[in-house]
């Protein structure tokens, strides 16, 4: 997607704008199925959280790919993308168990991270097979908040609980179908992976009726110039190979399952932001664009970079500029970056926004969320209509005062 197609496009559908290129969604589904083709029943389960468009979910599902929901609603936009409740795994932290009890009615398949829901889940539905989320206590990944899986993380039940996770599953005879541990984001080191997967493939050994084991993600993308990437390929390589053992040990042919979010979707999308003001004060020269936190939150939340261009003008004479927002809060996108001189109307385009980005917008300030657009083959298809002032009333109540 060059600069004039891309610019085009926010001429047709306005700014701000969401454009995701499924050719690289295809592309990265393919090199991740082509890291693991040592393994023969391989799986990758979208972590539909990352973008939950229904079309960006039905490309997804005719690759092959299969969802995998944090919530029931998740669920629900899965079964509306068309995809086989088989093919759709429910991995939830903290939810009621009655949300529990609709994903197990819908049919599909349940991923417990705690002792309670445990057992509360044994008594409903007894003889219901269910997998466990283990917390490996594995430090691995790039920010705080997401570092999911070491000792004091709220995920997972912690491998040391083996015997109290027994014995539930004795008293109320549920079968374990699988093992699961998804560690966090951003993982750079190949090595806290294995190391991770040891941790899950011996809680396995504990149980004779596994089916598959399921790795989660936590697969890293270059987000700027010089950022380590999760090395896919030695990765495949290594986890590959100790699979297939581990398959043989068992005594069985185990599926092996992923659930990438970022890796897949990423790198798929652009964001792009109208420059409505430029502002010079006495030690920064601001471009204030007509988006903000409500948009793209991630590097006020995550501290993340993204990487900015001024498309308008891309070749321009290099000027130094934090790019922000128009919310009536800080919300800067990034900081002291060269850009090709930028005037007034210019689009300004952020790199690796397809995932946690658009799924993460909201209406503060009673903005409008932007519109979608999914390019496949170099055709444009609106996705998601830019919402309007119903949008915001929507739901309220209003009352005689
Ligand atoms: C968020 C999440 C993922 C996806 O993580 P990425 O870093 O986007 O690949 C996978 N599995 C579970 C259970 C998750 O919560």
């Amino acid at each position: 997607m060059n600069n004039q197609f891309l610019i085009s496009l926010t001429e047709k559908y306005g700014a701000p704008l969401y454009v995701y290129n499924a050719d690289i969604i295809e592309r990265q589904y393919n090199r991740m199925m082509n890291a693991f083709s040592s393994v023969k029943n391989v799986k990758l389960n979208y972590a539909v959280k990352s973008n939950t468009n229904l079309n960006v979910l039905k490309f997804l599902k005719n690759l092959g790919s299969g969802g995998d929901c944090v919530s029931v609603q998740e669920i629900k936009l899965c079964l509306a993308a068309g995809f086989n409740v088989a093919d759709i795994s429910y991995t939830p932290n903290g939810v009621s168990f009655e949300e529990i009890k609709e994903a197990k009615e819908l049919g599909v398949k349940i991923t417990l991270d705690n002792l309670s829901s445990l057992e509360k889940f044994g008594n409903a539905f007894p003889n219901a097979p269910v997998s466990l989320r283990i917390n490996p206590h594995i430090m691995a990944g790039g920010n705080a908040k997401i570092s999911v899986g070491h000792v004091d993380s709220k995920f997972g039940i912690s491998h040391t609980q083996i015997d109290a996770i027994k014995e539930v599953l004795t008293k109320t005879g549920t079968p374990v179908n699988g093992v699961h541990m998804h560690t966090g984001s951003d993982i750079k080191d190949p090595s806290a992976f294995v190391e991770a997967m040891e941790v899950l493939l011996g809680i396995a050994t504990q149980f004779d009726t596994i089916e598959f084991i399921d790795l989660g993600s936590g697969f890293k993308v270059p987000y700027q110039d010089g950022d380590i990437e999760t090395n896919l390929e030695e990765l495949g390589t290594i986890l590959g190979a100790r699979f297939n053992e581990f398959c043989t040990e068992y005594g069985k042919e185990l599926k092996l399952i992923f659930e990438p979010g970022k890796f897949l979707v990423s790198e798929s999308g652009k964001f792009l932001a109208k420059v409505n003001v430029i502002k010079q004060t006495p030690n920064i020269n601001f471009v204030g664009v007509d988006s903000g936190l409500n948009h793209l939150m991630r590097p006020m939340m995550y501290d993340a970079y993204h990487r900015v261009h001024n498309i308008s003008n891309p070749n321009g004479e290099k000027e130094t500029y934090n790019i922000v927002g128009y919310i009536c809060e800080t919300d800067t996108f990034a900081e002291t970056r060269e850009l090709g001189k930028v005037s007034e109307g210019d689009i300004i385009c952020m790199d690796n926004a397809g995932a946690y980005c658009f799924s993460m917008a909201s209406n503060y300030n009673s903005r409008f969320k932007p519109a979608e657009v999914l390019v496949v083959k170099g055709q444009d298809y609106l996705i998601r209509e830019r919402e309007t002032f119903e949008d915001i009333l929507k739901n309220q109540i209003e009352v005689d005062l």
